[in-house]
């Protein structure tokens, strides 16, 4: 059956082969490639990116001031050292990553405009089967991997999530998400409204606030801001005594990554010393007078939700030197003019900006299937966060909601090249995760727990992910720290591999 819908295939058209395809062209594609290049020298390999250039996240966001709201020591890759301050605009991001890409000579392996839309496993051949559009010129291209490194980040880059509120038809001036920004957008003398809290917002507001007329930041519920500076010191001082840049890196990064542990720990051990202490970093810029309760108090524990960073405290003081109004309250309506609040009160805007979250990809929005039957991901278990029962030959790139994404495409590059020379070393064609005999009666859960991390996009796409356990080869742990120790020491003999 395969063989021949394959083989139809191949007759339409020629099929490139190659040992490993990796999906998405962002800070985990491009990392990916840059790791096979180095770990596999001897592996073909090709890199698919839907859109027309590398950066994923920091090519498809525009909007004004834009940045990262990690630490680049940790969000920069492992093997090139970040030298700027430790925030960093998109466009410092994207220069990093194309230097990367040009000094390791990874641009020929990279096909910019190539949609994957389906991947079909084939027991027969050991091989994947990719179909890709070609988005400039709508033809459809056809490639063969023997491994498939999904790198597809977590959201749907075409369109941000924006909620159904009613009257938004009647309302005479611009609605935009912060995800499609229009480039030409023109905010200068104009009242803006920002509908939602997060670093997306967070970021946004300053960088317009000295243009708008007013902004008004709209918010159902509070969430919790970092708001220290955009300066390392120990970077800085292990600079001014003049150590190697790769040794300030990995020295800045252990440090950041330890002090992220210890962080973590004490958001579950003493919640409400870590509340008040990113309580406390708002109310010195705001000062005394301000009701922080009402708006900067959240009722969750912090990192329940990521902690949205504002280096400088930039938000902060766009707020405190009037330019920027917050009310936590509820859109009930658009009106022609503007917003109607659940409270009552009316706001005016020219431009009312979406900063309202994701949709999740799941897998690149990709068709899936095995041997002709549709893979549903959602009746799969999900091993620490990176493959699937029953799915041969894949890996998927989920970072960490709480701490550097980057930190773990090292860590899973690692893991990906090292099976892949297991492989070779048993000359085995597959490789797939299954429940050991100890893991039959085990309970399934939701992919994450929502009592520990529910933002709106995660809880919305919950139906749509695997299920997990609560044996630790059954989950992503979410603990940086902890998958440093444990990723690297994985026992591809165990009993959770089955190879063939
Ligand atoms: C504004 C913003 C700021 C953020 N800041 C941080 C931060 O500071 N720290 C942090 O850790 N995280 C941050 N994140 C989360 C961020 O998405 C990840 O850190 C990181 O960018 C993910 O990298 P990635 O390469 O896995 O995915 P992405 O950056 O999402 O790139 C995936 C690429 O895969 C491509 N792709 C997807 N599906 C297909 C397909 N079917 N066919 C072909 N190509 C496909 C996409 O076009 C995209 O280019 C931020 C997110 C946003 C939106």
């Amino acid at each position: 059956m395969i063989a021949s819908s394959v083989s139809e295939t191949t007759t339409r058209t020629s099929i490139e082969e190659f040992d490993v395809l990796v999906v998405g062209a962002g800070i985990a594609g491009v990392g990916g490639a840059y790791h096979l290049s180095t770990q596999r020298p001897d592996s073909s390999f090709v890199v698919l990116e839907s859109q027309d250039d590398f950066g994923g996240t920091w090519r498809s966001h525009n909007y004004p001031g834009i940045r990262s709201d990690s630490d680049l020591h940790t969000y920069g890759y492992r093997f090139k050292p970040w030298t700027g301050p430790p925030i960093a605009t998109a466009e410092e991001i994207l220069k990093y990553m194309g230097d990367v890409i040009d000094e390791n000579d990874l641009g020929s392996h990279i096909r910019y405009n190539h949609k994957i839309t389906s991947a079909k496993w084939s027991s027969e051949d050991n091989k994947w089967f990719i179909e890709a559009t070609q988005t400039d010129t709508g033809d459809i291209r056809y490639f063969s991997a023997n491994f498939l490194w999904m790198c597809q980040g977590y959201y749907r880059h075409s369109e941000g999530f924006t909620p159904e509120w009613a009257g938004m038809d009647d309302f005479q001036g611009q609605i935009v998400h912060t995800e499609t920004w229009p480039k030409d957008l023109d905010y200068a003398d104009k009242k803006v409204i920002v509908v939602g809290s997060g670093a997306s917002s967070a970021t946004l507001i300053p960088a317009i606030a000295d243009s708008c007329e007013h902004v008004t930041l709209v918010q159902r519920s509070p969430i919790y801001y970092g708001t220290g500076r955009n300066r390392n010191d120990l970077a800085e001082t292990l600079r001014e005594i003049e150590i190697d840049d790769e040794w300030i890196h990995e020295i800045v990064r252990r440090k950041i990554i330890h002090d992220q542990s210890i962080f973590h720990r004490r958001t579950f051990e003493e919640p409400e010393v870590v509340k008040e202490e990113l309580l406390t970093g708002v109310r010195d810029i705001l000062g005394p007078d301000y009701d922080i309760d009402t708006h900067f108090t959240p009722s969750y524990r912090p990192w329940r939700q990521r902690v949205a960073l504002v280096p400088d405290g930039d938000f902060f003081k766009s707020i405190k030197a009037g330019q920027v109004s917050v009310l936590t309250d509820e859109i009930e309506t658009f009106t022609e003019t503007g917003v109607r609040l659940k409270s009552g009160t009316v706001l005016e805007a020219d431009i009312v900006v979406t900063a309202t979250g994701f949709n999740m990809n799941v897998l690149g929005d990709i068709e899936f299937s095995i041997d002709d039957e549709p893979l549903v991901f959602s009746d799969t278990v999900n091993y620490r966060g990176m493959m699937f029962t029953g799915v041969p030959n894949l890996l998927w790139v989920f970072g960490y909601f709480r701490g550097s994404w980057t930190v773990r495409a090292d860590l899973l590059s690692d893991f990906v090249c090292r099976l892949l020379t297991h492989m070779d070393g048993k000359s085995a064609k597959r490789v797939e995760v299954k429940l050991r005999p100890e893991d039959e009666d085990m309970e399934l859960l939701p992919w994450q727990d929502p009592e520990n991390f529910n933002p709106g996009y995660l809880t919305r796409a919950m139906p749509l992910l695997p299920r997990s356990g609560d044996k630790p080869e059954w989950h992503h742990s979410q603990n940086l720290s902890e998958d440093l120790k444990t990723i690297p020491s994985i026992d591809l003999d165990g009993d959770e591999f089955a190879w063939g």
